[in-house]
């Protein structure tokens, strides 16, 4: 079995491919450039164990339990968990988010936003270009059409079950599996 640290760091790669990594993403909370995924606590099927030097690691295999968040927003998350646990998590943080979204120009968040989908568009070509490579190599399915999938599936998690309808549901599955 995988140590505990090496699950952990190869589910965050594994986010990393399905919904870019985080420093493409606007945080969460403030809206400045995120810098890590953030796991919401959220999940019936939560992993935990100790990894390097000690150290916990909570995890979800889940990516629609992650939010892109900056490390200052991310920090106050976690200790918002570490005081009130799962329970009232969404109250407590709610003015914290409130506050943190507060904090940041809109001036601040646009130029911000901008920088981001530039370095977002090369960074897509690249991993496009190479994902083709390789699935020619393994002769899987294509991560660009894993990860529009992921980004539908993340929206109607976040929306709620009226977020999407089923015949986007069903072209988000049809380009994923190649089942035509
Ligand atoms: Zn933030």
């Amino acid at each position: 079995m995988a140590s505990v640290e090496s699950a952990y760091h190869n589910w965050h790669r594994r986010i990393d491919d399905l919904r870019l990594p985080a420093k493409y993403h606007a945080c969460a909370w403030c809206g400045l450039t995120a810098e890590q995924w953030s796991y919401l606590r959220n999940s019936d099927s939560e992993q935990s164990g100790y990894g390097r030097n000690g150290v916990l690691r909570v995890w979800a295999e889940d990516s629609r339990c992650y939010v892109p968040q900056c490390r200052s927003c991310h920090r106050k998350f976690d200790q918002a968990y570490r005081r009130v646990g799962r329970e009232g998590l969404a109250d407590a943080v709610a003015p914290i988010r409130e506050a943190a979204y507060a904090a940041v120009s809109d001036e601040r968040r646009v130029a911000e936003r901008k920088i981001r989908e530039a370095s977002k568009a090369v960074a897509l070509r690249f991993l496009e270009a190479q994902d083709k490579g390789l699935g020619s190599r393994y002769g899987r399915q294509p991560i660009e059409a894993e990860r529009a999938t992921q980004e539908l599936l993340t929206r109607a998690y976040a929306q709620g079950p009226s977020g999407i309808s089923p015949e986007d549901m069903r072209a988000a599955w049809i380009r994923w599996s190649g089942d035509r």
